[in-house]
């Protein structure tokens, strides 16, 4: 029970940031991330058509995205411009939920942490995404929320179902 309860309070906490996204990009002047073709095309061209992570080449078609900064109820990292990066299928699977910084350490050489964390800084620098905006304080109660309402709901619901049951074999 705990378990399913967590993944409807994760599913509202993805759906929270979403648009969250998408306010900030359009308030700070961005068509809110697809990504659209177009907005595919930005990402790879100012990351040379490399990933962000390990360096190797990508196209269009393999390109994978990754949320620098989760988007988890701990570092509630935004879908928006900016936090997305593009890297390699095999960078994505492995980053996951890991700090970006770290995991960048992880796949490259002290030359190659340097340049890259350099190409990533400003990016976000340039683009204007804010690492230091809290939602904290809207986030935690949203994530006790969902999960207690939806509980309630699907509790009220089951009593119907179960009365239903009892009165159908009763009659049987
Ligand atoms: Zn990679």
């Amino acid at each position: 029970m705990a378990r399913s309860k967590s993944d409807i309070s994760n599913g509202a906490l993805r759906i929270f940031l979403q648009e969250v996204g998408k306010f900030y990009d359009t308030k700070r002047g961005f068509e809110p991330f697809g990504p659209k073709k177009k907005q595919k095309q930005v990402l790879l061209e100012y990351f040379k058509y490399q990933c962000c992570f390990c360096g190797s080449d990508i196209t269009e078609k393999s390109l994978s995205q990754d949320h620098l900064i989760p988007m988890n109820k701990t570092a509630l990292g935004l879908h928006a411009w900016v936090n997305i990066v593009p890297c390699c299928q095999t960078c994505n699977n492995e980053k996951q939920q890991k700090d970006w910084q770290e995991f960048l350490k992880f796949k490259s050489s002290n030359s190659e942490f340097k340049a890259r964390t350099q190409r990533i800084t400003s990016f976000v620098k340039k683009m204007g995404y804010d690492p230091n905006l809290d939602l904290h304080k809207y986030v935690d109660n949203l994530y006790q929320d969902v999960g207690e309402v939806t509980m309630t709901l699907i509790n009220l619901r089951l009593k119907q179902a179960e009365d239903a049951i009892n009165t159908l074999l009763k009659s049987g």
